[in-house]
């Protein structure tokens, strides 16, 4: 076991170490350092630890709350969303519609090539068209 191991180990699991991590433990006092900072953020964080659990009322008071407050009517929403989005829709429209202009083939042409033996039309677009 490399340091790179050990320490991924004591990281995720802790103390009780493995006998091999242990085993380098004796051996490498960078490791051990690493292993005693490791063991006081735990104990530090195990001191600050508290739960703090709601009491029974709690949710009863934030429906209440929330009731209490004035909500924007939904058409007030939409139209606030139809405005954001509109300038973006018509830019959207704008561009496909030019990149469908400049972009062949027109649908007129798709139309009248495939009157031929629709086999021989795919065969010659996958060969690079006509
Ligand atoms: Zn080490």
């Amino acid at each position: 076991m490399n340091c790179q191991h050990v320490r991924k180990f004591l990281t995720s699991q802790g103390s009780p170490v493995e006998p091999e991590a242990a085993q380098h433990l004796r051996n490498c006092a960078s490791c051990r350092r690493f292993a005693e900072r490791m063991d006081a953020v735990r104990r530090e964080l195990r001191r600050h630890q508290t739960v703090v659990e709601p009491d029974g009322s709690f949710s009863a008071r934030v429906l209440d709350r929330l009731a209490a407050q004035p909500s924007p009517p939904a058409t007030e929403l939409l139209g606030w969303a139809a405005l954001r989005l509109l300038p973006v829709t018509l830019m959207l429209a704008l561009l496909l519609g030019g990149w469908s202009l400049i972009s062949g083939p027109n649908p007129e042409t798709l139309l009248t090539s495939v009157d031929q033996d629709p086999l021989a039309w795919v065969l010659n677009e996958e060969a690079g068209g006509p």
